[in-house]
């Protein structure tokens, strides 16, 4: 398969991080017999330290012409850097949000999985993570309270604020119909999070999901209040495969869900539009207190590479391949720093940089 895949490298550990993606994404083309073509794109400090301004409409349009997009992180130290000496509208961040908006990506799907080697991170009790889980959360990423009507203002007397939580069905079906598509890619179970026992926008939501179910009757719907949600996904998470919600709830459930795993170098993610393409990229920051150290773990961007190949390019052996990769890498003891036992108990334990995780991933993929 040809594959033209952009990459925007970043800032901080951005560049570090993305080259072991690329490492392990040409040790899956070398096995499969794919070719990966790659593009580099500037965003984020680096564009404004080129051109003056984070994101160019040269890179919007080479990421157009891409099939997908792999990115590092983007931004620098607040208090250090002069980045944010800029108005807001010019900082490497206003470059993440104008790429979303330019590609359409409406939706954000964050996985959460426990390794069995990594249990010691969570912070969850031996009991309730139980056999461990295995979850992703597919956050509407363009609509609801985040872009409603906002007023601040002052009536009678009193200063006032109001944020507007609206969606039309058309924006409810196409992210529902994403969660769909992704269950029947995993285990075939979806729970839908609102709040229809208080929300008019909920209850819309429940009926457009409840509609898009029946294309679907392969894959299990079932309903949460996000209240509960909240609650269960620290008593019981192995209880869900795909949690659909609207953007708020899965600002905040994705977080959480996020840090029952333990560490932030471990998570990947991916934003995607209503073809096939998709931004692919870690989920934490670019962490500029250990950039250019080769300490920084590459395993978020490298397993974001494998939900590239699974989403945007239909190769499930080959995003197989990655995912066992990493857990046979961490199995037989590597770690970088960051996923060293917190406990203190690192027997057994290989520690390695940034290149060295890719080198130790890429060979086993
Ligand atoms: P951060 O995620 O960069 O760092 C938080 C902590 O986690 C730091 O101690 C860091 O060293 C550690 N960490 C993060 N990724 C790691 C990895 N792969 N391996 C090992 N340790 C890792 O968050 P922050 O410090 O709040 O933000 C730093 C910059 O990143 C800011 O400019 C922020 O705006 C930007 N940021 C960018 C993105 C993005 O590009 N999508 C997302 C979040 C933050």
């Amino acid at each position: 398969m040809d594959c033209k895949i952009g990459v925007i490298a970043g800032d901080g550990i951005g560049p570090e991080i993305t080259a072991q993606a690329v490492k392990v994404l040409d040790a899956v083309a070398a096995k499969y017999g794919h070719d990966f073509n790659y593009t580099n794109m500037l965003m984020g400090g680096c564009s404004i330290d080129k051109y003056g301004e984070p994101l160019t409409q040269e890179t919007i349009d080479t990421a157009l012409k891409q099939d997908a997009v792999l990115m590092g992180s983007i931004g620098g130290d607040a208090a250090t850097s002069p980045w944010y000496k800029l108005p807001a509208d010019k900082r490497p961040e206003a470059g993440l949000l104008g790429i979303r908006k330019a590609l359409r990506l409406f939706a954000n799907l964050r996985p959460a999985y426990l390794y069995n080697e990594l249990k010691a991170a969570c912070p969850l009790r031996d009991e309730v993570i139980g056999e461990g889980f295995d979850l992703i959360i597919v956050r509407e990423l363009t609509g609801g309270l985040y872009f409603g009507k906002r007023e601040t203002g002052e009536k009678d007397g009193l200063r006032f604020a109001t944020d507007a939580l609206t969606y039309n069905e058309e924006e409810i079906r196409r992210i529902a119909i994403k969660a769909f598509e992704v269950a029947r890619k995993r285990r075939k179970k979806v729970c839908s999070v609102d709040k229809a026992n208080v929300l008019d926008s909920s209850r819309l939501w429940r009926a457009v999901v409840e509609e898009v179910a029946k294309d679907y009757p392969d894959v299990a719907l079932s309903h949460m209040l996000v209240d509960n949600c909240a609650m269960q996904l620290v008593k019981d998470p192995g209880q869900f495969d795909v949690v659909l919600t609207e953007n708020m709830f899965g600002d905040i459930l994705s977080d959480e869900a996020s840090m029952c795993t333990g560490s932030i170098g471990m998570l990947s993610s991916a934003s995607l539009n209503d073809t096939k393409f998709g931004l692919y990229e870690p989920s934490g920051g670019s962490a500029p207190d250990i950039a250019g150290k080769d300490i920084a773990n590459p395993i978020a961007t490298i397993l974001s590479a494998a939900m590239m190949l699974r989403y945007s390019f239909d190769l499930e052996k080959e995003a197989d391949a990655i995912e066992n990769a990493v857990k046979k890498a961490l199995s037989e003891g590597y770690r970088t720093g960051d996923i060293m036992d917190t406990t203190g108990n690192n027997e057994g334990f290989v520690k390695v940089g940034c290149s060295k995780m890719g080198d130790i991933i890429s060979e086993r993929v």
